[in-house]
This record gives structure tokens, C-alpha cells and sequence, in this order.
């Protein structure tokens, strides 16, 4: 899902609520007009960030000037709109639209006033930039740098290097291939003075947080628990990696070659060009068609494209005269290789573009919900890809179970690293970011301290949208209970279940936001997230020490 640095500027700098007033008008028809141009208002928004991705310069024989104007004429009507509702003649849900729609107003007016200049990764090192355009001369450095790593005499991408590590089987070239890192935490974190560009940045974003909240405090809201909760799990789930892995200390550019096995084994059967119909297959499977749902792909990597993949809305499903008018997605990625870990991913891309299609509901609800969730359940199909029953029926051969499933939580855990490391960061904006992300990898990952590298900047989201990590360290554990509870109800679907989208669909996804996703969540779980389930199966690889220490 792309849109985390609108939600999260929205729950950050969310302005005063427009001032409800009454008029002699009768509620339900202006909610129902102001719904209709907020559903219009939206699509013009979707519309813009696709052209602007580079997918297609017009929609439906529109432009970008005609689609802007569109969004300014819709923007208005809303604003208009929701100032003459009053909130006492409201029921609950209308309540409830009421005030989702104020919140995407506030998030398409945070993209309606643009940066005033685009800011290039050279900027971050002024003293002076802040905020937005702090974090966007940071998010820069990830596209101009992270995305030509110069390694043996070639360019290769921040996703294609990491794929790479795990492919290189000689150690020295491993670790020049880490090190082509180091002009872009540079660039991120300076020589790790107090005054580099990523401390700048997490102080400033730190304040912002005790003030507003963080996606630290939103992820505890999903969930029902206090904020000291999530670092407590957290640590759990470390510490049963931490115990299952084996205690053989490796250096940070051999821990995705040990854990990598799987990748190896299978890399020849994933060539670049099958992960399109290797996933359409998967997901007719589990009776999700993409090609029927029409979900729209732009996969090859391209300068100046977002630095990571996406998936999001060209417009939104509605009502017109009785017929629904479906959801249009596409998903946009830099796809260069193939291989297991850029097929999990894609799956996981293609995870929220049937979750987007699910949705069928009125305009305010329209949206996937919390983004601790939604991440959560992009990971409920993707999963897959490393049981060997899944791999057999779909790239005709199979990983040993525990290679596979150590690929997998090895990757989980790494992502729990970055939550602890930004909950730590936020908590402590003055720490040395190189020294608590060296604790936490030398104690739960077993990986040999490097303080003098900032190894851990090398995901997008911890410059652009500080604490969103937490969203995937915390949504390993929502995934394993959302299997579980799936396959309760419809038996495994490793191979294949035409009930899966259907019932999903049913159950947990059709809503939308019509409901608190904390209360979505615990009633389709049929209780509280617990880590319980995670921590068994990462248990389940055992103890192998040796198949770490060989190759
Ligand atoms: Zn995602």
C-alpha cells in the first residue's frame, strides 16, 4: 500500500474539524450528494497520483490539468457539504462516514498543496530543512542513491542487491556488495553525529509524536492494547528467533546468504517474467481471477519511479443507478530479477489489490482500513510461497521445509528489528541510531556489531514515515492469526481453495471502514491478537545450527 505518508501526515497535523452547522436541509439527501462528490473527490486524487506515477498520462480522455480541476470543483462541494450536516440528526454510521470523510478531506488537502520544490537528497544535509521536506530530500536519497548502488562496475537497486545477497556465494564480494550501501547511509545518517540528517529528522519526528501520536500509538489503537504492549511482543518474537536460530555469530552482509538456502534453491524456477503468471494462478486458486478483477500493473523499474512497490487505487467502486461500477487497482513495482523473495513480495502487492477489489460498500467506507492490518493481511496469501506443498504445485519443485521456513521468519524478524529500532528511536530521539540498532541485531539476531555502519537505513519507510515500521513488526503476529483463523473455518489453502476470496471477501473485507478495524479484527479473530501463533512456527524450524554455519 502506498498511501502511509498521507495517512500518516493526516493523523500528525490533522487540522480543526470544519465547523458542523445546521440548515432547514434534510440530512440524508446532503449526505448523500456530499458522499457522492467525496467519492468523485477521491477518485480525482487516485486519478492524479496514477498519472503522476508515470502509469498513464490521461484517464478517461482526461489530463492531469482537467483531472486537477475536477479534484479543486469536488474538494469545495465536500468541504461545503460536510458543513451543513449536523452531527446530532446523524445515526451512528452516518456519524461515522461524517467523520471518516473530514479525515481523507484533511489527507487529499495534505497532497493538494504540494512541496514547493521537489527536494533532491543533496538538501537533507542542510541544517535548515524540516518536516516534510526534511523527510523528502531523505526519501530522494533512496531513489537517486539506493537505486544505483554502484557494485562491480554495474548499477543495481536497493531490492535487487538485497536478492543478490542472498544469491553470491563468496563472501568477499558479499560484503563489497554491502558495502555499496555506504554512500547512501551517508547520506542518511552523515558519520552518525548528533546532527546528521536521520537525527534531525527522528527528533523532530519524536516531537511530533509526543504531541500527536505515532504509528506506534495508531497500531496499539487496531489492537486494543496499551502502547508498551507492542514492545513487549516484540521482544517476545525476538526472543523466540533469537533461541530457534542457532547462536552461530555471522556478519550483516551474510545473514540473508545463511538464511537464504530457499532463495537459492529456487531462484531458476522464478525468472523475472513468471511472477505475473506464477500469482495470477495462485490467486485463481484461491478464486480471486486478477485478469477478471482487472487490476492494472506497472512493473518495470524506470527512473524517477517510487523507489519501492505499491499497490493502490485508480478509482473506487460506487453505485451508479443501481449497478455497481467496479474498483479499478494497479500495482507499480521495480521488478529487474525474479526469485522467492520478489515473488513473496509481488503476492503480497497483489494481497492488497484483491483486499481493494473486496471492498463494496458506500463512498466514505471505501478504504482497507489501518495500515497494521491491511499490511498484515497482504502477508496472509504471500506466506504461502514458503510452504513446499505451495512450491511444488506452483514452480514445479521445493525447498526443504525448514530452509523455506527459515527464509521467511528470518525476513519477518528483520522487519520486528526495524519496529523495536524505531519504537526505541522515538522513545529516545538523542540514542545513537547505529548503536541501538548494533544492540538489537547482536543480541536477537545473532549478527557481529558493525556501530561504525548505519546498515539499518536501508528501508524507505524509517525516513519517510518514521514508526511505520511497527505496521510490519507487529503485523507478523496479526498474519499468523489470521491463517489460523482461515484455516479453522475453511481447512488449508496452501494448495488452493476456490472458498478463500469469496469467504474472505464475506467475513473480513467487504466493510471497508464501516467498522473500527480493532473491532473488525477481534470479531473475526474471535478474540484478542495474541504472538502465540508466530512464536510456535518460528519455533517449528528448530534449533539447526549447522544449517546456518554451511552453505
Ligand atoms: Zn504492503
Amino acid at each position: 500500500m502506498r498511501n502511509w505518508s498521507v495517512r500518516f501526515l493526516f493523523i500528525t497535523f490533522i487540522a480543526a474539524s470544519l465547523i458542523a452547522r445546521s440548515t432547514g436541509e434534510s440530512p440524508a439527501r446532503s449526505l448523500t450528494e456530499t458522499e457522492n462528490s467525496y467519492a468523485e473527490l477521491m477518485d480525482a486524487s487516485n486519478i492524479l497520483a496514477a498519472i503522476d506515477s508515470g502509469l498513464f498520462v490521461s484517464y478517461r480522455g482526461k489530463g492531469r490539468a482537467a483531472w486537477k480541476q475536477i479534484q479543486e470543483k469536488k474538494y469545495k462541494e465536500v468541504a461545503a457539504g460536510l458543513t451543513t450536516v449536523s452531527a446530532k440528526e446523524l445515526s451512528a454510521t452516518d456519524a461515522r462516514a461524517v467523520m471518516l470523510m473530514h479525515k481523507g478531506v484533511e489527507s487529499t488537502s495534505a497532497e493538494r498543496a504540494p512541496l514547493k520544490h521537489k527536494m533532491h537528497c543533496k538538501d537533507a544535509q542542510d541544517s535548515n530543512l524540516n518536516g516534510a521536506d526534511l523527510r523528502s530530500a531523505l526519501y530522494s536519497c533512496f531513489d537517486e542513491l539506493g537505486n544505483n548502488l554502484e557494485f562491480e562496475g554495474k548499477h543495481v537497486s536497493r531490492v535487487s542487491a538485497f536478492d543478490l545477497l542472498t544469491q553470491i556465494n563468496e563472501p568477499l564480494r558479499r560484503r563489497a556488495l554491502f558495502m555499496s550501501f555506504v554512500p547512501l547511509w551517508k547520506a542518511v545518517n552523515g558519520n552518525d553525529e548528533p546532527e546528521s540528517p536521520y537525527r534531525r529528522m527522528i527528533a523532530q519526528s519524536a516531537a511530533g509524536a509526543a504531541k500527536n501520536g505515532s504509528p506506534v500509538d495508531e497500531a496499539a489503537k487496531t489492537l486494543g492494547v496499551q502502547p508498551t504492549q507492542i514492545e513487549a511482543w516484540l521482544l517476545e518474537i525476538l526472543d523466540a528467533w533469537r533461541e530457534a536460530s542457532g547462536n552461530h555469530q555471522i556478519e550483516p552482509w551474510d545473514y540473508r546468504y545463511f538464511e537464504g538456502k530457499a532463495e537459492r534453491l529456487l531462484s531458476a524456477a522464478i525468472p523475472r517474467e513468471s511472477l505475473l503468471p506464477i500469482t495470477q494462478r495462485y490467486y485463481k486458486d484461491l478464486g480471486a481471477d486478477l485478469q477478471q478483477l482487472g487490476i492494472l500493473y506497472d512493473l518495470n523499474p524506470r527512473p524517477g519511479k517510487a523507489p519501492l512497490a505499491y499497490t493502490d487505487f485508480v478509482t473506487r467502486g460506487h453505485m451508479v443507478h443501481e449497478v455497481w461500477q467496479p474498483t479499478v487497482v494497479y500495482i507499480s513495482g521495480n521488478y529487474a530479477r525474479g526469485g522467492l523473495g520478489l515473488l513473496n513480495e509481488f503476492v503480497h502487492e497483489n494481497g492488497h489489490g484483491v483486499h481493494m477489489m473486496a471492498l463494496h460498500t458506500r463512498p466514505a467506507f471505501m478504504d482497507l482500513g489501518d495500515a497494521v492490518f491491511y499490511e498484515a493481511f497482504a502477508d496472509v496469501p504471500s506466506w504461502d510461497t514458503y510452504e513446499p506443498s505451495w512450491q511444488q504445485k506452483h514452480l514445479g519443485m521445493s525447498a526443504p521445509e525448514s530452509d523455506s521456513l527459515r527464509a521467511l521468519y528470518s525476513s519477518v524478524t528483520l522487519d520486528v528489528a526495524w519496529a523495536l529500532f524505531e519504537i526505541r528511536m522515538l522513545h529516545n530521539p538523542a540514542a545513537d541510531p547505529n548503536e541501538v540498532w548494533t544492540e538489537i541485531t547482536s543480541h536477537y539476531l545473532h549478527i557481529v556489531p558493525h556501530p561504525e555502519l548505519a546498515w539499518w537505513a536501508v528501508r524507505v519507510q524509517l525516513v519517510d514515515a518514521p514508526g511505520y515500521m511497527v505496521n510490519y513488526g507487529i503485523g507478523g503476529m496479526i498474519t499468523a492469526s489470521i491463517r489460523h483463523r482461515i484455516q479453522e473455518s475453511l481447512g488449508p489453502f496452501v494448495t488452493g481453495n476456490l472458498r478463500w476470496y469469496p469467504w474472505i471477501s464475506e467475513h473480513l473485507l467487504r466493510q471497508g471502514m464501516e467498522h473500527e478495524t480493532s473491532i473488525e479484527l477481534k470479531e473475526f479473530l474471535g478474540g484478542p491478537v495474541s504472538p502465540e501463533g508466530l512464536i510456535k512456527d518460528i519455533q517449528r524450524i528448530g534449533s539447526d545450527v549447522i544449517s546456518r554455519s554451511t552453505n
